[in-house]
């Protein structure tokens, strides 16, 4: 059984860079009838908050990418706890007790040498006696965990087959000083013990899941498969880890986005296959293969949703927004034609509110001053409201009669004089959605 999981750390909202990871890992569990499991890696209790979690599970609710169970790290301390002391008694897990600053000057004096910055593992060559008084003056140390200097190899997903050499790699620290246990020991006891077939994350992760598939091969568990997306870069390639802030979920959401429109684009940029608009996941997960995705950085542009959002709202029956346009007070026998009206003009649904202001209060005419007479004329031959189908018509025709203008010169002033816009719907749709008669 296909099993794979989304991990967010919940120190934060989720951004559409988090969104491709969660939905490539949902679509694989839909696409092949499996198990999707939302994992809170929440063993930071400082930085995780209830709120970023909460908002999490709203924002995925949102998208309907829901799953089969959510599972948190936190309640799972004990798990860990248990394989670090695997680790203990194999001899792969060793105390160290550099401060920060330390390491970063190790790290300078490496550099400046040319040397990678990689850990010099003086701890591992400490005596116990030297340990002993470490332990007396600083305390507790972090833990560390010892990496066999050989090749790591699996074939990814996404990247093909890859070797990372472990001797570029430091020994990864998965416990810190103050006994947080990190999730790159507790991913790999929960991956493991959850029975995840499928990791799919961010290239960001690479060197994790050498480590990761060393940590598992010493405590006797099986890897899963793991692929690595590319990172999302601005439209025009730069960096958008910084703008990531403002491209959160909950905002998009709160603009229009429509969920569907968001979907179907972050399933397809970066693969080899054109976006589709597609109408439900199920739809998108039949269509997703990680064999169309490459490694070369995936281009974002947000306007892009917005164009996609207008285009799926376009296709949209009244039933998609009827509550949205009862909630205007559009009244029920105007709804379908307003809809007709609204949905070629619109971005997102909020803008159905600014269409409905304009025929329930009028617009500001534009009128220009060499049409002034023409347009007052033309008003006094209109009757009050309510207007049907046959207005316009009517409306035209009379006024053609009085006037003796026809085509372009009389449609077009009052185009403009009733919805004070020079483009726009239909004029007979216009008409029958007017709740006041236009004046000057
Ligand atoms: N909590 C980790 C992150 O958000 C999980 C990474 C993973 O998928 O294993 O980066």
């Amino acid at each position: 059984m296909t099993v794979t999981r989304f991990a967010p750390s919940p120190t934060g909202y989720l951004h559409v860079g988090n969104l491709r990871t969660a939905l490539f890992n949902f679509l694989i569990a839909r696409k092949a009838g499996g198990r999707f499991i939302l994992r809170l890696d929440d063993t930071d209790p400082e930085r995780s908050k209830p709120e970023y979690a909460d908002q999490i599970q709203r924002d995925l609710e949102w998208l309907g990418l829901t799953w089969d169970r959510v599972e948190r790290q936190s309640e799972r301390l004990d798990r860990y706890a248990a394989a670090a002391d695997a680790l203990r008694e194999k001899g792969r897990f060793y105390e160290a007790w550099e401060t920060p600053t330390e390491l970063d000057l190790k790290r300078k004096k490496q550099m400046n040498m040319g040397q990678p910055p990689v850990y010099d593992r003086a701890a591992l060559r400490l005596s116990d006696d030297e340990k002993a008084a470490m332990r007396a003056e600083r305390g507790q140390g972090h833990w560390r965990f010892k990496l066999d200097h050989e090749r790591i190899e699996w074939t990814d997903g996404i990247l093909g087959p890859l070797s990372i050499d472990a001797a570029s790699v430091s020994d990864p620290v998965l416990i810190r000083q103050d006994g947080q246990v990190l999730y790159t020991l507790a991913s790999v006891v929960d991956d493991t013990e959850m029975g995840v077939t499928h990791v799919v994350r961010g290239s960001d992760h690479v060197t994790n899941t050498a480590t990761q598939i060393q940590i598992m091969a010493s405590l006797g568990f099986a890897p899963p498969a793991f692929a690595h997306h590319s990172l999302l870069t601005g439209p025009q390639g730069e960096a958008l880890s910084k703008r990531l802030g403002t491209l959160a979920l909950k905002d998009l959401r709160e603009n229009g986005v429509e969920p569907m429109a968001l979907l179907s684009h972050m399933a397809r940029i970066g693969s080899s296959q054109p976006v589709a608009l597609c109408d439900t996941v199920d739809d998108l997960a039949a269509g997703f293969d990680l064999d169309h995705f490459g490694s070369a950085p995936t281009k974002f542009d947000v306007d892009d949703l917005y164009l996609l959002t207008a285009r799926y709202l376009h296709g949209q029956p009244l039933s998609a927004v009827a509550d949205d346009i009862a909630a205007l007070g559009v009244p029920d026998d105007l709804a379908e034609t307003f809809w007709t009206v609204a949905r070629d003009n619109i971005t997102t649904r909020h803008d159905l509110a600014g269409w409905w202001r304009l025929f329930h209060d009028g617009a500001e005419p534009l009128v220009a001053e060499e049409d002034r007479d023409f347009v007052a004329q033309a008003f006094a031959l209109l009757p009050e409201p309510p207007y049907g189908p046959t207005t316009w018509k009517d409306w035209t025709d009379a006024v053609k009669e009085a006037t003796g203008r026809k085509g372009k010169g009389l449609f077009m002033p009052l185009r403009k004089a009733v919805t004070g816009l020079e483009r726009g719907p239909e004029m007979a749709d216009v008409m029958q959605l007017l709740q006041k008669k236009p004046t000057l």
